[in-house]
């Protein structure tokens, strides 16, 4: 039978290298993302429309989300995988420093575009008694750092609503599972740097981080998985990533 995997923020990074990760093993792909023609490009590499669905969709609008993905056209109808992916980062000022709109953008995408996404396609899975969420949280939702601030926080909130959803689901057989990421060069960081690519890349360099495929590698793993087994989370480093020791500094 063939199954079906619906990635939220298909046109760049984790979620397109998914997307071409389970279409090469004949998946079904619903890929949604805003950039048309990327989704456009995808499509046709992966075999056309008989094989991709493109919603062109930007995750903050509930009304969008809730109908187009409640509602998905037949053979794309029955996701057995939801990847709750799409997602952004703004910035890393300090709080007091930081742009209102900004932390408005990452919350409306990271916690609420998630919330509606996971919302309109949930009842399906429940009612078949089959599937898998699979949620991109972060190591940011886990660690605070300096300029992680709101960020840092929509990732908090992934996590605890990925464990709130199992809690709600125990007595089905569908899965959810929060994967927390941490240094992985895609394009988040040039979002992040507003456009600033040379900041972006300085990040990565010589620091041979986690790449998009990697992610694709632990998404088709954790959902490959015997059925009776649920992955709740896992945090992920490259090896030259790790932890600090607290900070201690002189009062001003
Ligand atoms: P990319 O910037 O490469 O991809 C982000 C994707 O999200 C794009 O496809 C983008 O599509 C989509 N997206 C962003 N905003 C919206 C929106 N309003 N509506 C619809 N789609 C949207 O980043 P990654 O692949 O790295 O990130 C994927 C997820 O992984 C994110 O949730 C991120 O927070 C998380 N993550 C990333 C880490 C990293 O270091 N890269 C580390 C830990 C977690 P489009 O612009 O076309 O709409």
């Amino acid at each position: 039978m063939t199954r079906t995997i619906l990635i939220t923020g298909a046109s760049s990074g984790f979620g397109e290298a998914t997307a071409r990760r389970f279409a090469a093993e004949g998946w079904r792909v619903v890929a949604t993302a805003r950039r048309r023609e990327r989704l456009a490009r995808l499509t046709e590499e992966l075999g056309g429309p008989e094989h991709v669905h493109a919603v062109e969709l930007d995750m903050r609008d509930r009304e969008a989300v809730m109908e187009r993905l409640g509602a998905l056209p037949a053979p794309f109808d029955e996701p057995d995988v939801l990847v709750n992916n799409a997602g952004i980062g703004r910035g890393l000022e300090p709080a007091w420093e930081s742009d209102v709109d900004e932390w408005e953008a990452m919350v409306d995408t990271n916690v609420k575009g998630l919330m509606y996404a996971t919302r309109a396609v949930l009842p399906g899975m429940v009612e078949r008694n089959r599937g898998h969420v699979v949620d991109l949280g972060s190591i940011a939702g886990r660690w605070p750092y300096p300029g992680g601030n709101v960020y840092g926080a929509t990732k908090a909130f992934v996590a605890q609503f990925s464990g709130n959803l199992r809690a709600d689901l125990l007595g089905t057989r569908v899965r959810v599972t929060n994967l927390e990421p941490g240094l992985c060069e895609t394009e988040f960081s040039i979002q992040r740097f507003r456009g600033d690519a040379e900041r972006a890349a300085s990040l990565y360099r010589g620091n041979d981080p986690i790449v998009a495929d990697d992610l694709a590698e632990i998404i088709h793993w954790v959902v490959h998985l015997p059925p009776h087994v649920n992955i709740n989370s896992m945090e992920i480093m490259p090896v030259s990533q790790s932890w600090g020791a607290l900070p201690v500094k002189p009062v001003r």
